[in-house]
């Protein structure tokens, strides 16, 4: 089994190479990862300027802890997470059998994944057709990968023993604990946002600067069997993914809404 790992915390995060210690056991890994942290980039694509792709040599000291270990082909790039899943799987490794992409320090939980460079980058693995797993635990800094490693592990075994028709895309959190804190697994849907952006006027030199900041609590009731409500209760969330904002149920409501705006804009009957 080939496996195309990702991540937006760039090349040197110690969660990618926590999830290349997983994936390691089950496939062949082809690590292709921006080379600087960009979380909160989405899935944004580099359409105006060149995109480099430089080979890791496997003795560089980025790999980190451990991972020297492991004979991995790795590469970094200087665009975006969804730049080099889609680098990886239009040139520079091919077609594989399961994209995965984290393991990301922070979840990505409800209408958040919307700017999350985890799920921006899977999505492009996604659309490909490829079963894809994104996988984030809950705490920016210090984060424990130990369990998401062995989630990490189990999950791609059975992904790759499974012959689907329709490819699965699963967004996956942890709480940061260890093994013996943890309720057991849930799937789960998406909750709506779990935090707000808080904005900070930032002083000095000429204009006004800001720093935008995502920690404001979202006071709204936390419903049970989303994402949210699993990682509040120490459960690991998994969250079957589609791509799709479509909202066709409020077309009625819209063309009541427009009714008549076709003629006005031609100036001439419907
Ligand atoms: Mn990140």
């Amino acid at each position: 089994m080939k496996i195309l790992l990702t991540n937006d915390d760039g090349i040197k995060a110690p969660g990618l190479w926590a999830a290349v210690r997983a994936l390691r056991q089950v496939g062949e890994v082809f690590v292709v990862a921006p080379d600087r942290e960009q979380s909160g980039v989405g899935a944004s694509l580099t359409l105006h300027a060149p995109v480099k792709v430089e080979l890791v040599p496997p003795d560089a000291g980025l790999i980190g802890d451990g991972a020297s270990l492991f004979p991995v082909t790795a590469y970094s790039v200087t665009g975006t997470p969804a730049d080099s899943c889609i680098l990886a799987l239009e040139s520079v490794v091919g077609e594989v059998d399961l994209v995965v992409s984290g393991i990301n320090a922070g979840s990505n939980l409800g209408w958040d994944i919307m700017v999350s460079g985890t799920v921006g980058a899977a999505i492009q693995g996604y659309v490909r057709g490829y079963p894809t797993i994104a996988m984030s635990v809950g705490a920016v800094s210090n984060p424990n990968f130990e369990v998401a490693t062995r989630l990490l592990f189990l999950m791609a075994q059975r992904l790759s023993d499974n012959n689907r028709s329709s490819s699965l895309f699963l967004n996956v959190n942890l709480p940061s604990v260890t093994l013996d804190r943890i309720g057991g697994v849930k799937v789960t849907r998406l909750g709506r946002r779990s935090y707000g952006e808080s904005v900070r006027e930032e002083g000095g030199g000429p204009g006004k600067q800001y720093r935008i900041s995502r920690n404001r609590p979202i006071s709204e009731p936390v419903l049970e069997g989303t994402d949210i409500w699993a990682l509040k209760n120490n459960y690991i969330s998994i969250t079957p993914l589609q791509i799709g904002l479509g909202y066709p149920e409020q077309i009625p409501e819209v063309e009541d809404l427009l009714s008549g705006v076709s003629a006005q804009l031609l100036d001439r009957p419907d």
